[in-house]
């Protein structure tokens, strides 16, 4: 290894990059980092932390609304955009002081520069000019917002990189995408105040989770008042007096003071010397990857979005870590990518693990659904019509728990627990026999007795 000046380079300084980095440097690696932007990477620079910041934010216009219904008269409330995004810059700036220290502490070098592949065994900085070499090579380096570059006007659009960094908030906002991020941040902008408009290219956002949830969401968005327009993609986007004007197909125009694109991610993995080396690039263009993260290039491995696994903090991490424990630590590991957790952080807010029933029953055959759908206790003084739902999938011959969905209040939190459980193979009869939490919402998991019979299917 004394040949190399690392034993370990890690282009990307985020989620994927910063674990394997501390790991293989607390496994006795020498080990530098670069990082081109800021080191935190995307989650909590600008994505998974200053969002649940905002989406923070966005929720008190509800609590102010709910607490008139418990007795409180509250002086008529004002926001200012201005003071939330300087108290969310000044806790990005905390967080990333926090990783830089984690990283000086486990002496790992960073090089705050960009980073490509020179050959299998060294990199070269832009910014400097310098190479160095490394035994092994990690690609951290995430992925990036697309946009529709051959849409007219495309260049008055943001995405979610400018949006954390807006200097007003925009009094009509329209969102183009159905997925996690447009989803979002509708209910974000709505919740500070925003008039919000979103326009997705198929039938119905959130394509890929359960259909309950979806339903039940768009229910709840369009009740809150955002407008949610399907089958329709802009066709045009002008810059007038009055804002931003984007026509869309049927020839409807939308007036805006911003439009945010949030229409997917993609890997960068391009223009890093990589494809002259011989790794391997899918038609995504992200990096193609064995179960151990290694690329076709035995010396270099790639962790995170930049593979296109599964696109979501905790998994970049694991890879991160799992490859550093694996080829520095003398214990290997694969991450396990059977059920992973995920929730949108919508208002309200969706939490789900495991099979959706569609999945379920594609894969299965036969399953049995036991759901529920209730106003959730604080709801009831609040005022507030929404109602909480809870879904339970059930394979029908081993009873074990497939799916456990849950939209409403604290979803998030209630699915990270369920999570355990639906990992563990705990059965229908195990949720049964677990004592209930009362009151709460999710003591419902465990209550929830009658089989759901679709219409025309005979109870057994
Ligand atoms: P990143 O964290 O993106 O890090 C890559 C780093 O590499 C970046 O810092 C980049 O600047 C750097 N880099 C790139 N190229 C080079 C180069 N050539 N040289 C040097 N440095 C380079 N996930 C969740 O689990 N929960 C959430 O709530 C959530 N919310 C999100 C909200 C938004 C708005 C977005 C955009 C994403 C969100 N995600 C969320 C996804 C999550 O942020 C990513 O899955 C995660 O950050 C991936 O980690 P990574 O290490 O692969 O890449
Ligand atoms: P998503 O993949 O979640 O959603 C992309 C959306 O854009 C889909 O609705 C897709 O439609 C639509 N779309 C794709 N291409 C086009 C196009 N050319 N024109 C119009 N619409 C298009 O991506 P996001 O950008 O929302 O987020 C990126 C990733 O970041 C997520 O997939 C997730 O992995 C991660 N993330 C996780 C969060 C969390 O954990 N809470 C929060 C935010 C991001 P269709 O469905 O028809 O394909």
């Amino acid at each position: 290894m004394a040949d190399f000046e690392f034993d370990l380079f890690v282009i990307g300084a985020g989620s994927g990059g910063v674990r394997a980095a501390r790991i293989a440097a607390s496994h006795g690696a020498r080990v530098g980092i670069a990082e081109e932007y800021r080191v935190g990477g995307t989650c909590v620079i600008r994505g998974c932390v200053p969002k649940k910041l905002l989406v923070y934010a966005s929720r008190f216009s509800e609590e102010f609304h709910d607490a008139e219904g418990f007795g409180w008269t509250l002086p008529e409330r004002a926001f200012d955009w201005r003071s939330l995004i300087a108290a969310k810059d000044k806790e990005i700036s905390r967080l990333e002081a926090a990783y830089r220290a984690t990283l000086d502490k486990f002496k790992v070098t960073i090089f705050p520069e960009r980073a490509t592949c020179l050959s299998e065994n060294e990199v070269r900085l832009a910014a400097s000019g310098r190479t160095i070499s490394a035994k092994t090579i990690l690609i951290a380096t995430g992925g990036h917002p697309n946009v529709d570059r051959k849409l007219p006007g495309v260049e008055h659009v943001i995405t979610s990189n400018e949006v954390f960094h807006l200097k007003e908030l925009p009094r009509r906002i329209v969102i183009a995408g159905g997925g996690y991020i447009a989803t979002e941040f509708a209910c974000i902008f709505h919740g500070l105040g925003s008039d919000v408009t979103l326009i997705y290219r198929g039938e119905k956002i959130l394509r890929g989770f359960d259909e309950d949830l979806r339903d039940g969401l768009v229910a709840a968005m369009q009740a809150r008042g955002i407008r949610i327009i399907n089958e329709h993609v802009f066709t045009n986007i002008e810059k007038t007096p009055v804002g931003l004007v984007g026509t869309i197909t049927g020839g409807e125009k939308l007036e805006a003071d911003q439009i945010l694109f949030a229409i997917g991610r993609s890997p960068n993995a391009r223009n890093l010397g990589l494809e002259n080396l011989g790794v391997h690039l899918d038609t995504g263009g992200a990096i193609v990857v064995d179960n151990a993260s290694q690329t076709t290039v035995p010396s270099i491995y790639a962790v995170g979005d930049v593979t296109n696994r599964v696109n979501l903090t905790p998994v970049a991490i694991r890879e991160g870590h799992a490859f550093a424990d694996t080829v520095f630590g003398n214990k290997p590991w694969h991450v396990d990518y059977a059920t992973i957790p995920t929730a949108v952080f919508s208002s309200p807010e969706i939490g789900t693990v495991g099979f959706t029933e569609q999945e379920a029953r594609a894969q299965y055959g036969a399953v049995d659904i036991y759901k529920g759908s209730f106003r959730p206790m604080k709801a009831i003084l609040a005022g507030r019509e929404e109602r909480m739902l809870m879904k339970l999938v059930v394979e029908a011959t081993s009873r074990r728990v497939l799916g456990v969905h849950v939209l409403g209040p604290d979803a998030a939190e209630i699915v990270q627990m369920a999570a355990i459980a639906v990992r563990m193979g705990a059965t229908k009869a195990d949720f049964d026999e677990t004592m209930a939490l009362h009151p709460s919402a999710a003591e419902e998991l465990v209550t929830l007795r009658e089989k759901w019979l679709a219409p025309g299917e005979a109870a057994a």
